[in-house]
């Protein structure tokens, strides 16, 4: 049994009253510092670990000001604060070990937007694809772009000064911002933008926070000004922290101190809004994908793309596209980068062309191409050419960019210990010597021995690396070291800087060595800005006149200092939530995405993948520390008997008070929320599995404390369900009274029970060819007879709930040719799987595997109708069974569909007048786990001549029985009312039609109208 485990990090006191002060004075925001929600912000991107001690959420900008001002009465002196957006840092920009200010939960206001002006004001937590969004009718979009745009907020951006692919036209972020409103130290609210004249005088001249910062920035800006010139170097990437090189402007006078919070790093103030301005919309976008010999090919000609007038050079090498092919993301792009037949293509460039000028970009993208031809056909190909191909249409654009932009994840999910971390992924030297660089770079990363993967804006000179190094061995943490400092003297070397794109961070450790003299003007600003060295210490620099304070280092702790107290076999055993890396991918806003319809809907990082990932592996972590190894106690609760005296302690430990401060609760908690939907195990680029992880977790948490009582009755519905599937009428009338309703829910926990399908399955395929034949009689069958055959695996649910639907698909067997075979049911386990019954899923899996695997070495295709459970047998299968689970193959509806598409005739004409179109809703688990699952139904209906669309759509909040649990039920029906009722406002909802049975009940419980499943439709049209 696991102990109950305490957390050795408790909050000082200090703070909880700090807390309670914020609470008592009215801050509107949340505040937490339970140690999960500290946990939840304690990594970002980078290495590093930091648990702070608490994490405010501000509403708005009045409750940045409350929180300030009250931090600035004298017994709240020591306390620090670091301000945090989406936590995509790659350098632990926004760790501390004090208080996060996360301004990304609730700060999502846009306003003010002036189409004319094409400007519009944000607050700081506004993601940059939401802002775009939101403005697209008009035409317009914040230009600057970031691989994390789906999930970086406005304040990271400006904090880091973000840009990306395009920068040589769409520029950074600074060059955007229109004027930072800003909450000082001092606790005003001040709004910064380029002043000039008696403005600026009278800027000057004032008497507090606001004037001093003024003062020194424009004297240094002034008196320093060849100095900073000669420093900073001539790059299109500004430096982050402190751009005194574009804050004033000598030919007019004019000061900006925006510039200066852009880039920042949060250390001079809480950015709380900005007025930005917007970019039209190109009408003219295209993209040529240069395919190369080499990767060194691809760098050597990326000046010359530069040249062609294009708007992005970027560059991508074998390694990532390699790896992209194993991902979800692959099947998107597999036609617009086709391998070139007899080459090998070990580097790709991904050249856009994009204006407002059609005839003109058009005419530039042509001209590339003819020098590609003539590159291609000449004999002696000196640049390393094998082929290019283009794409025009938007959607192939984005589709290319998505894998792109998915690189650095990729990267992330490579096999073995060692894993590719940020710390020196975003240099940057001027482009002419990116090629001479990277070879240097290369031959220092292959002194070491080390595997990289390698991409970037080859036209800005900025080169993605992210060396693979297992920093559970302290001695990778030498290398790690090791190699920054050669970094920095190579980027020195060849004028270019170490931190050109993501940050500084925990690499502030350099900024004296970078600008020498100029570095204690930095802290003059930063002494300006925050005398008392409370905002985001330790990075950027230390407050001029503070000799105590130290910079942060890139030898500060970091998180494999805590992963490697976990046993090496638990790591690996549960490697889904040890290699999360934080990218923060499942913070991904958009509804229509599937990742994670949790996080989307409650805005709270614990209730996320990565959330989850991070608090299982500090849980193992605590278990380590309290002596526990989990893969024992998996195992003694395998063992089979009811042991009556644990029994006894799962009662005690439920209802002793003593037991409410286990972080096993906050645990719990979090994983009990999780839907199991599965967009994590294929969308997460490094396969975070959190159903994998989290039933895992329910089976030894309920080893320690008693389970709800619903979870009886789930751990027997399968066999259960047969026998209930007989008597529907009467069941269905005692289900529907109301005080049986009322028990059911108080009882078992249970609501909206479903009705039982009449006419039963049966009945409704009495007149069909059906056969019910079991392993012997399929036996006998002749190798000829068995040909003419298909057998229906049924699931215990789908046959006893929507026994229309199985129905339906008996009968289209027979109207493709086939005779359909009803196999006897054999529980699945799913259910029992979600619930974190893991001895009782092994058993009936591997009884199940065993069976179908007899089944299977006839030659007879079997057919699952409902896709989760029928990706049950490919997917918690193979990991429960492992090799026992045998290789007997269950396909989905449309699998065997798309191997027998010469059956599926097109619609008859007398069907073909007033033939409609119909609309596609997958189930969550079929989209990831098969993602070819919309094209495949899409092909599918377009040999029958129906047109189908599929519509992307998020989680319907169904996943199986979660929505029909008590506790559960708000949240299911706000998931819904969140991705699904939108469709059916645009769409008329009785040409919807959903895979999953979960999909369609939700509907029927939400719309009470029933939606059909797309084999519905071809078995009623052909
Ligand atoms: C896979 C990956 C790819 C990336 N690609 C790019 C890229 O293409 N281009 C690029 O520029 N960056 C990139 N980054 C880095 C990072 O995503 C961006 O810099 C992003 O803008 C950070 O935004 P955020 O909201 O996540 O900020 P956070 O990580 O939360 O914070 C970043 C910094 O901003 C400060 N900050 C945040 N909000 C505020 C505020 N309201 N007031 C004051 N300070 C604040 C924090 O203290 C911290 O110093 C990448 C990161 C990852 C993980
Ligand atoms: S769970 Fe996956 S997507 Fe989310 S932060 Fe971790 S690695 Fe990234
Ligand atoms: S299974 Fe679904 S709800 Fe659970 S963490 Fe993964 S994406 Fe979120």
């Amino acid at each position: 049994m696991i102990p109950k485990i305490n957390p050795a990090y408790s909050v000082e006191s200090v703070y909880l009253k700090y807390f309670e002060r914020l609470k008592n004075e009215s801050f509107q925001g949340n505040i937490e510092y339970s140690y999960s929600s500290r946990m939840a912000v304690a990594t970002d991107n980078s290495v590093y670990q930091k648990i702070p001690a608490g994490v405010i959420l501000p509403k708005n900008a009045q409750d940045v000001v409350l929180a300030v001002k009250i931090a600035n009465e004298p017994e709240f002196a020591s306390i620090k604060f670091a301000p945090r957006g989406g936590g995509t840092g790659t350098n632990g920009q926004s760790l501390t070990d004090w208080v996060v200010v996360d301004l990304s939960r609730h700060m999502r206001g846009i306003t003010g937007l002036d189409v004319a002006k094409r400007r519009v004001h944000v607050e700081a937590g506004v993601i940059k694809d939401y802002l775009n969004q939101q403005i697209k009718p008009h035409g317009l979009f914040f230009s600057p772009e970031l691989s994390t745009s789906n999930r970086a907020t406005f304040g990271g951006m400006i904090s880091n000064d973000s840009s990306g692919q395009g920068s040589l036209k769409y520029g950074k972020t600074s060059q955007h911002i229109i004027s930072v409103d800003v909450v000082l130290l001092d606790g005003s609210l001040v709004t910064f933008a380029p002043v000039s004249g008696d403005e600026l005088k009278a800027k000057l001249d004032m008497e507090n926070m606001e004037g001093r910062i003024y003062r020194t920035v424009y004297n240094i800006a002034r008196n320093k000004r060849d100095e900073i010139i000669n420093t900073f170097p001539d790059l299109n990437r500004f430096l982050t922290g402190y751009d005194l090189k574009h804050v004033y402007d000598p030919e007019i006078d004019t000061l900006d101190i925006s510039r200066i919070i852009c880039g920042a790093e949060g250390t001079l103030g809480f950015i709380v809004g900005a007025e930005v301005d917007l970019t039209p919309v190109p009408s003219y976008r295209s993209l040529v994908v240069i395919k190369y010999d080499s990767f060194d090919s691809a760098l050597r000609h990326a000046p010359v793309l530069v040249e062609a007038n294009a708007l992005s050079v970027e560059t991508v090498d074998s390694k990532v596209f390699n790896l992209a092919k194993q991902d979800i993301v692959w099947h998107s792009v597999k036609d617009l980068i086709k391998e070139v037949p007899d080459k090998t293509m070990d580097g790709i460039n991904i050249v856009e062309f994009a204006g407002w000028d059609n005839e003109l970009e058009g005419g530039r993208m042509k001209a590339l191409i003819d020098v590609l031809d003539a590159e291609l056909g000449s004999a002696g190909n000196s640049r390393g050419i094998i082929g290019y191909q283009t794409c025009v249409d938007l959607k192939d654009i984005l589709a290319v960019y998505a894998m792109r932009k998915k690189a650095v994840g990729l990267l992330g999910n490579a096999a073995g210990d060692a894993k590719p971390i940020a710390f020196t992924e975003d240099t940057v030297v001027p482009p002419k010597h990116l090629a001479d660089y990277i070879k240097e770079f290369r031959a220092l990363l292959d002194s070491h021995g080390l595997t990289y993967g390698m991409f970037g804006h080859v036209d800005s000179g900025v080169l993605h690396v992210r060396p693979a190094l297992d920093l559970c061995d302290p001695e990778q943490e030498k290398t790690l070291r090791e190699i920054s400092d050669s970094v920095v003297a190579l980027t020195a070397k060849y004028g270019g800087i170490m931190w050109g794109e993501h940050g500084r961070g925990f690499r502030s450790e350099y900024g004296p060595e970078f600008f020498g003299g100029l570095f204690d003007e930095l802290r003059k600003v930063k002494a300006a800005f925050d005398p008392n060295n409370r905002l985001n210490p330790g990075k950027i620099c230390i407050p001029w006149g503070n000799d105590v304070d130290h910079l942060v280092s890139v030898d500060d702790v970091k998180r494999g200092t805590f992963d490697r107290t976990i046993p090496k076999e638990v790591r690996q055993s549960f490697r889904a939530a040890v290699t999360c890396n934080g990218n923060g991918l499942c913070f991904n806003f958009d509804k229509t995405a599937p990742m994670c319809p949790t996080y989307k809907l409650l805005g709270d990082r614990r209730q996320s993948p990565k959330g989850r990932a991070g608090l299982t592996r500090e849980w193992l972590r605590l278990m380590e520390l309290a002596g526990v190894n989990p893969l024992d106690e998996e195992k003694k609760l395998d063992e089979p008997g009811l042991r009556l005296k644990d029994l006894f302690t799962r009662i005690s430990n439920t209802l002793s008070n003593s037991q409410s401060d286990d972080f096993s609760h906050e645990v719990r908690e979090v994983m009990e929320c999780c839907l199991a939907c599965k967009a994590c195990a294929s969308a997460c680029p490094v396969k975070v599995d959190v159903p994998d992880f989290r039933s895992r977790f329910l089976n030894l948490y309920y080893g320690r404390y008693l389970r709800p009582a619903g979870d009886l009755l789930i751990k027997n519905i399968e066999t259960a369900t047969p026998f209930m599937a007989r008597i529907p009428r009467l069941l269905n009338t005692v289900n529907g009274l109301t005080p049986v309703k009322y028990m059911t829910k108080k009882l078992w926990g249970f609501v909206d029970v479903p009705e039982i399908s009449y006419p039963t399955f049966n009945t409704l395929v009495k007149n069909t060819s059906a056969e019910y034949l079991d392993l012997e009689k399929l036996s006998a069958l002749s190798a000829e007879d068995r040909k003419k055959y298909v057998i229906l695996v049924q699931d215990a649910f789908t046959t006893a709930y929507d026994a229309r639907v199985i129905a339906d698909f008996v009968e289209l067997v027979e109207k493709l040719g086939r005779i359909p075979v009803i196999l006897p049911l054999k529980p699945n386990g799913k259910v029992a799987h979600i619930r974190g019954y893991m001895r009782e899923f092994a058993r009936m899996a591997k009884s199940t595997a065993d069976f179908y695997n007899q089944v299977y070495r006839l030659g007879i295709p079997m057919v699952g109708v409902e896709p989760a459970m029928t990706l049950c047998y490919r997917d918690e299968y193979r990991k429960i069974l492992g090799d026992d689970r045998g290789d007997f193959l269950v396909q989905l509806t449309q699998e065997w569909l798309l191997d027998n598409l010469d059956a599926v005739k097109s619609v008859a004409d007398d069907k073909k007048a007033g033939l409609k179109e119909y609309y596609l809703l997958a189930h969550c688990t079929q989209k990831s786990l098969k993602p070819t699952t919309h094209g495949d139904w899409t092909r599918i209906f377009d040999k029958a001549g129906i047109r189908l669309v599929p519509v992307p759509v998020g989680c319907c909040g169904m996943a199986g029985l979660y929505g029909h649990i008590a506790g559960n039920v708000e949240r299911s029906k706000a998931i819904y009312k969140e991705n699904w009722a939108p469709v059916f406002k645009k769409y008329p909802i009785e040409q919807c039609l959903a895979t999953g049975y979960s999909c369609r009940e939700q509907v029927r419980r939400m719309e009470q109208v029933t939606i059909m499943h797309p084999l519905q439709v071809l078995n009623k049209l052909l």
